[in-house]
C-alpha cells in the first residue's frame, strides 16, 4: 500500500530562527537606508531583544530605543520582515532526508501568513521536493491546523486512507491534535521553540524524534512493510 509523507515547514525542516534573522537584517537595512542608523547595531539590538522578550513589539521598542517611534514607521518595518525576500536555505541534513525519501509522495502542509509562508517555500525551494505545498491560510483561517482540511485534501488527492499518512511537525499544540481521532499517523521532531512543551496525550504524536536525520527508521517503526 503507497505511503504519503506529509511535512510541516517552520522548525521542522528548518529553523524558524534563520527567517526572523533574515527578516531582522532587512529591518536593519531599511533603517540605514532611512536614517543612518548602523545596521549591525540595530541588528544587535532586535537580537539581543528577542532572546529576553521574545517577538512581541519588537519593532515599537527598536524605534523608541532611537527616538524614532512613530505608528506609521512601526508598521513599515513589519511589512518589510513580512515581505522581504528570506535568505534561509533546508540544512544538509533535511536535503539528505528528503531525497532518500523521493520516491514517497511528499506534501508540505503549513500555517501562517500566505505571503510569508510562500516566500519561506520559495527560499527553501521546497516545490522541488514537495508534489505540492499546501499553505492552509490559502483555504481559509478555519482550515490551519489543527483543522484536518489539508490533510484530507492529500488523502483524496492520492487516494489513499489516513493510516496511511504521515505528518511531521514540531509544534504539539496543533500539528497532531486535529488528525490523529481520523486515523493519520504522527511523528514529532524535538526541535525549535515548542521542544519543551509537555501537553496530555492527545496532542502527543506516535512518535518522537530528535533529529530530522531519524526520520526514515521512525517511518520503518511505523509501516515496517516499506522501504526507505
Ligand atoms: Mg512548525
Amino acid at each position: 500500500m503507497k505511503k504519503v509523507i506529509v511535512f510541516d515547514m517552520d522548525d521542522t525542516l528548518y529553523d524558524e530562527f534563520e527567517f526572523v534573522k533574515s527578516g531582522f537584517r532587512a529591518v536593519s537595512t531599511f533603517l540605514n537606508e532611512q536614517f543612518g542608523i548602523i545596521e549591525s547595531e540595530s541588528y544587535q539590538w532586535m537580537w539581543n531583544r528577542l532572546q529576553k522578550q521574545g517577538r512581541g513589539a519588537i519593532f515599537d521598542d527598536l524605534l523608541k530605543e532611537y527616538g524614532l517611534y512613530k505608528k506609521t514607521l512601526a508598521k513599515k518595518c513589519v511589512s518589510i520582515y513580512r515581505l522581504h525576500k528570506p535568505t534561509i536555505q533546508l540544512p544538509n541534513e533535511t536535503i539528505e532526508v528528503l531525497k532518500q525519501l523521493e520516491n514517497f509522495p511528499l506534501y508540505l502542509v503549513t500555517d501562517g501568513n500566505k505571503i510569508v509562508q510562500n516566500n519561506k517555500v520559495q527560499a527553501l525551494e521546497l516545490e522541488k521536493y514537495m508534489n505540492k505545498c499546501f499553505i492552509t491560510y490559502r483555504y481559509g483561517l478555519k482550515h490551519s491546523k489543527p483543522s484536518p482540511h489539508c490533510f484530507q485534501l492529500i488523502a483524496k488527492q492520492e487516494k489513499v486512507e489516513p493510516e496511511h499518512i504521515v505528518y511531521i511537525g514540531d509544534n504539539p499544540s496543533k500539528d497532531f491534535v486535529g488528525i490523529k481521532p481520523l486515523g493519520f499517523r504522527t511523528i514529532r521532531i524535538m526541535t525549535g521553540q515548542h521542544v519543551n512543551k509537555q501537553l496530555p496525550e492527545e496532542f502527543e504524536a506516535d512518535i518522537r524524534i530528535q533529529y530530522i536525520s531519524e526520520l526514515p527508521n521512525a517511518l520503518k517503526k511505523l509501516w515496517p512493510e516499506i522501504e526507505v
